[in-house]
């Protein structure tokens, strides 16, 4: 598997490979890999002749330093993984932070039209600065024909579509449906840090979020977003964040449904000290 620290190199092979015609795919990670990130990486194959998947921690996204420490780093394993999908045809990109911030570490502000103050953006302060920040830096570095991106994480992936736009990014992004474990529980590094009980209960989350697509179908959303935090209130191990029906557009909260607009259910909690998200397609 090529592997390229830098990216002077990881450009003139590009710069070789897109000569020659090829399309390239892009799948842009924080590493400690797993199914759902292959997932991407799988769907990108259906578009392109190679992929690129970049590994970095990117720094300016964490709003806490104790996570960023505490972020698994599993190089290793990570290409051991990817290799299980193709030996020749993922590049790996693991620039050092220097690469992506020669200058200074820090995020470029970024407006996205009042997606970055809902959810997550409530929550993490910064975070979609240094999202923004690192994918613009990949893409145009990469200068990808096709990005893909997890509905995992939708807000992210919206937010990016409208990094695109705005700053008229030669891509094109397409979102992938989010890969579970059998047990229902979305795939995510930090599955690995639950403790067994708290793995046991976390599955509860998207069984929620099954049943909100049910009732939503009859009910308001006030009664639903009521139903969801008595649900949570009574659950001993799960602290519920935040739990919201938006419009998946602007990911304003719903007041009254419009059949025009397509809604999601979004849910973060903690389970322990770790902290899960997930979401779910209402109509
Ligand atoms: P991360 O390494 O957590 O920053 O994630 C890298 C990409 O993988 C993002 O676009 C995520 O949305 C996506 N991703 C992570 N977990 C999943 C999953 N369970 N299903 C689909 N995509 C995922």
């Amino acid at each position: 598997m090529k592997v390229f620290k830098s990216k002077e190199n990881l450009r003139s092979e590009i710069d070789e490979f897109k000569a020659k015609g090829n399309s390239i795919g892009f799948v842009p990670t924080m590493g400690a890999l797993h199914e759902g990130h292959l997932s991407l990486v799988k769907r990108g194959f259906h578009d392109n002749s190679i992929m690129i998947v970049s590994i970095f921690v990117n720094p300016t996204q964490f709003d806490k330093a104790e996570d960023l420490d505490k972020y698994p780093r599993t190089l290793k394993r990570d290409i051991s993984l990817l290799e299980t999908v193709s030996k020749t045809k993922i590049w790996v990109y693991t620039p050092s932070v220097k690469d992506i911030y020669p200058k200074k570490i820090a995020s470029e502000k970024f407006t996205f039209d009042g997606l970055e103050h809902e959810m997550e953006g409530k929550f993490r302060k910064g975070h979609f600065d240094g999202v923004g920040t690192v994918v613009k830096r990949l893409l145009e570095i990469i200068k990808p024909h096709f990005a893909y991106f997890g509905e995992k994480d939708f807000q992210q992936l919206q937010i990016i579509k409208k990094l695109v736009e705005k700053q008229k990014l030669n891509v094109n992004i397409v979102g992938c449906k989010i890969h579970r474990e059998p047990s229902g529980l979305a795939m995510s590094s930090r599955n690995e840090r639950l403790k067994p009980n708290f793995k046991v209960a976390a599955p509860f989350i998207y069984k929620t979020l099954k049943k909100v697509r049910q009732k939503f179908k009859t009910e308001s959303a006030a009664k639903v977003i009521q139903w969801v935090t008595q649900e949570f209130d009574e659950h001993e191990l799960l602290e519920l964040e935040y739990f919201i029906i938006a419009d998946e557009k602007h990911l304003k909260s719903v007041i009254r449904k419009s059949k025009k607009r397509r809604y999601r259910g979004f849910i973060a909690a903690y389970a322990d000290n770790i902290r899960l998200i997930d979401n779910i397609a209402l109509n």
